[in-house]
C-alpha cells in the first residue's frame, strides 16, 4: 500500500506547526496555545503577569506605538494619542459610528462618505487594520519571546455577527502582524470550544453564550451537531459592559463627595484615578461584600449592595437582550442545555445570579471567563494542525472532493459540506483495449472541469488484465475518517488487484482560498455547464464510434451493404459532429448513428460491448 502523508489543501508535504489560538478583544487580547506535554489549553503569560494585554496603543511624540499594560497608563492624561477599542472600528464607515462619535477621545476622521474611517495621531493616519495588527504583532512577539520559537500561524476570533468586511479586515490584520491566519473563529464557537462542547461528535445541543467583556455585550444562541456549529442567533449592546460598571461606581463616588464632572474635565489625573479606583473596587466587590480606599485624603467607599442596585438596570438590559435572542432563534429558555459565561464581567456574582435565574439553570463559569475566548481558540488550532488526533475534525469538508474523468470532466465522489467520516463508492472503467494503468487523479473543488479545480494527489492502478476497453470494472473509493484523513482506493474487481493512497487533510486552503473557489464556481457554473455537457457528449460520441468501428471490422459479413454503408455516413457524420462545439449536434449524430446500428447491435452485440457504451471511463 502506498502511503504519503500530503496536505489535502496544498499538495505539500505534511511537517508539524505550532498555530496559536488568538482572542483580539475590544478591551484585553491574550494569547493561548495548547501545552505541548499536558495537551490541555493555556493561556501565555510572562512570569508574574497577567495573561490579558490591554488593547490600548499609545503613540508617543515621535510616532512610535507602545501596546498593552504600558500604553493603557496614557487613557485619560494624553487621551489623544491612546487609542482604545480599535476593534470597534473595524470594517466601519464613518457614517456607522456617527452616532457614537463622542465615544473616542481619539480623532477618527470624519469625511462623511462611506469611506472606512482612519484614526487621526499627530501628522498621521492610521486604518483600524493598522492599530489592530499593533496588538497582533505585540502579541506575536510576546507568545515567541515566551514559547522561545517564531509564531507564524494563528486562529483568531471575532464576534459572531462581525461581517464579512470585518472578518477580512482583522484576517488582513494578522497577515500586517506577519501572521497567517489560518482561520477566523466566533468567539461563542470558541468559548463552547474550551468547555469541550461540540468536540464529540454524537453530541446534539443548544447553548447560549452570554458574553459581558469591557464595553461590549453580545449574547448568542448556537446549535451544535456533528461537531459543526451554526449560530441560531445573535443580540447584544455594542456599547454596554465593565466601563459602564466603573462609571456607575465613579458617579456613585462623585455624589458622594461632590465632585463635579467639570472637576474631572479640568483635571484628567483626577477623572483617571478615580476610574482606577472604581475598576478595582468592583472587581474587589466580585469576592468581598465592601470596598474602601484612602484616597487624597479621603475614603471612597461602597458596598457590595449599593453596587449591586447601581448595576440593576444595565443587568436587566442584557436579560431584555437574552429574551430577544431567544425570540429570534424560535426558542425558549427551557429549550437551552448550556449556558456558557465569557467575558471579564460575568464575574460579577449578581450577573451570573441574573443570567442563571433567566435561564432557570446553573451557569458553566468553571473556566476562567477572560481567557475561555483564547483557551477556544487554541483547541481549534490544535485540530487545524492534525494534533488532535481524538477528535472529529470540526468542519465539514469545505469543497468537493472528486476524480478527473475522460475529458477532464471532475467527477465528484465527496460533495462540499459533507459530513466527516464519510465513504462513498463508485464504479469507472478503461477506454482502450488492453489498457494495463489507469491513473487515479484527486481533485478538490467546484467547477466542472478539473483544470480548474487544485490536485491533491495522483496514482496509478497498475496491472490491470488485459481487457476490451469497457470490461474492467474498477471500483474507486473515497473515505474519509475521523480523524480527517481521505483514503482513495481503487481496486478493479474482476482481477483483484488494487492500490491506495492516503491524503491527510490539513488546513492549508484559507477560508478565503476556500471562499474564492467557491465564488469561481458560483460564477462560472453556466460556463462550466455547457462545457461539462460538450465534453460529456464528445467523450460519448467517441466511444460509441469506437465500438461501432470495432464492430463493424468484426462482424461485417452478418451486416448487409446497406447497413454497412448507411453505418459508414452516420459514422462520418457524429466524426464531423464531434469538430464542432454544438452538443446538440453530436447528441442528434449519436442518436441517428445508434438508429441505424441497433437492428444489428442488437443482433449480435455482446453485453461486454454493449458494457462499454455505459459508465464513465478515466484516461489511462
Ligand atoms: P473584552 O472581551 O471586551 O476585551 P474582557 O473579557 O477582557 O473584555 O473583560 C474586561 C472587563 O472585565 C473589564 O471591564 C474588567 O474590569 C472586567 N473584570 C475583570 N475582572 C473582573 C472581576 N473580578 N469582577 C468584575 N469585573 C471584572
Ligand atoms: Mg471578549
Amino acid at each position: 500500500m502506498a502511503k504519503i502523508a500530503i496536505n489535502i489543501a496544498t499538495g505539500s508535504l505534511q511537517q508539524a506547526e505550532m498555530i496559536v489560538g488568538i482572542d483580539l478583544g475590544t478591551t484585553n487580547s491574550l494569547v493561548a496555545i495548547i501545552h505541548p506535554e499536558s495537551k490541555q489549553p493555556i493561556a501565555l503569560k510572562e512570569h508574574n503577569s497577567s495573561s490579558l494585554v490591554p488593547s490600548i496603543i499609545h503613540f508617543d511624540p515621535l510616532g512610535n506605538p507602545v501596546v498593552g499594560e504600558e500604553a493603557k497608563q496614557y487613557l485619560e492624561t494624553d487621551p489623544q494619542n491612546t487609542i482604545f477599542s480599535a476593534k470597534r472600528l473595524m470594517g466601519k464607515s464613518y457614517k456607522d459610528i456617527k452616532e457614537n462619535a463622542n465615544f473616542f477621545t481619539y480623532k477618527v476622521i470624519d469625511d462623511d462618505t462611506d469611506s472606512l474611517v482612519k484614526v487621526q495621531v499627530g501628522d498621521k493616519f492610521y486604518s483600524p487594520i493598522d492599530l489592530s495588527s499593533f496588538i497582533l504583532k505585540e502579541l506575536k512577539q510576546r507568545a515567541e519571546h515566551i514559547l522561545k520559537t517564531p509564531v507564524t500561524k494563528a486562529v483568531i476570533t471575532v464576534p459572531a455577527y462581525f461581517n464579512d468586511a470585518q472578518r477580512q479586515a482583522t484576517r488582513d490584520a494578522g497577515k500586517l502582524a506577519g501572521l497567517d491566519v489560518m482561520r477566523i473563529v466566533n468567539e461563542p464557537t470558541a468559548a463552547s470550544l474550551a468547555y469541550g462542547l461540540g468536540l464529540r461528535k454524537d453530541e446534539e445541543k443548544t447553548i447560549a453564550v452570554y458574553d459581558l467583556g469591557g464595553g461590549t455585550f453580545d449574547i448568542s444562541i448556537l446549535h451544535i451537531n456533528n461537531g459543526i456549529f451554526e449560530v441560531l442567533s445573535t443580540n447584544g449592546n455594542t456599547y454596554l459592559g465593565g466601563d459602564d460598571l466603573d462609571r456607575t461606581i465613579v458617579q456613585y463616588w462623585m455624589n458622594e463627595s461632590g465632585i463635579t464632572s467639570d472637576d474631572l474635565n479640568v483635571n484628567k489625573e483626577l477623572s483617571q484615578g478615580l476610574r482606577l479606583r472604581a475598576e478595582e473596587a468592583k472587581k474587589h466587590l466580585s469576592s468581598n461584600d465592601s470596598f474602601s480606599v484612602d484616597w487624597n485624603g479621603d475614603t471612597l467607599a461602597i458596598t457590595k449592595a449599593t453596587f449591586e442596585s447601581l448595576l440593576k438596570p444595565l443587568i436587566d438590559q442584557t436579560i431584555a437582550s437574552c429574551k430577544s435572542a431567544l425570540a429570534d432563534a424560535k426558542l425558549t429558555a427551557e429549550n437551552i442545555d448550556t449556558i456558557v459565561m465569557v467575558g471579564g464581567s460575568t464575574r460579577v456574582p449578581a450577573v451570573k445570579e441574573a443570567v442563571s435565574a433567566f435561564f432557570g439553570k446553573p451557569v458553566n463559569d468553571s473556566v476562567n471567563p477572560d481567557e475561555v475566548v483564547a483557551l477556544g481558540a487554541a483547541v481549534q488550532a490544535d485540530i487545524l494542525a492534525g494534533n488532535n488526533k481524538d477528535f472529529l475534525l470540526l468542519d465539514i469538508t469545505p469543497l468537493s472532493l472528486g476524480i478527473e474523468t475522460m475529458g477532464g470532466l471532475m467527477d465528484t465522489l465527496i460533495p462540499r459540506n459533507a459530513k466527516i467520516p464519510t465513504k462513498v463508492g463508485r464504479q469507472y472503467t478503461t477506454h482502450k483495449d488492453g489498457q494495463s494503468d489507469m491513473r487515479i487523479s484527486v481533485f478538490q473543488g467546484e467547477r466542472d472541469l478539473v483544470k480548474d479545480n487544485r490536485k491533491l494527489a495522483e496514482f496509478s492502478l497498475k496491472g490491470i488484465p488485459g481487457m476490451p476497453a469497457g470490461l474492467p470494472k474498477v471500483e474507486v473509493s473515497f473515505l474519509i475518517n475521523a480523524d480527517g484523513i481521505l483514503v482513495v482506493k481503487a481496486k478493479e474487481l474482476r482481477s483483484g488487484v488494487e492500490q491506495e493512497i492516503e491524503v491527510k487533510p490539513q488546513y492549508g486552503l484559507t477560508d478565503d482560498e476556500v471562499e474564492k473557489m467557491l465564488m469561481d464556481s458560483i460564477t462560472h457554473a453556466k460556463d462550466d455547464m455547457q462545457t461539462r455537457a460538450l465534453v460529456e457528449a464528445r467523450t460519448e460520441g467517441e466511444q460509441i464510434l469506437s465500438v461501432t468501428e470495432k464492430f463493424v471490422s468484426k462482424n461485417a459479413p452478418l451486416l448487409e451493404k446497406e447497413e454497412l454503408m448507411a453505418t459508414a455516413s452516420a459514422m462520418q457524420a457524429l466524426q464531423l459532429a464531434l469538430t464542432m462545439d454544438d452538443k446538440d449536434l453530436i447528441h442528434s449524430k449519436i442518436e441517428e448513428l445508434n438508429e441505424i446500428s441497433r437492428p444489428f447491435a442488437e443482433r449480435a452485440m455482446d453485453a461486454a460491448v454493449s458494457g462499454a457504451l455505459k459508465g464513465k471511463s478515466i484516461t489511462e
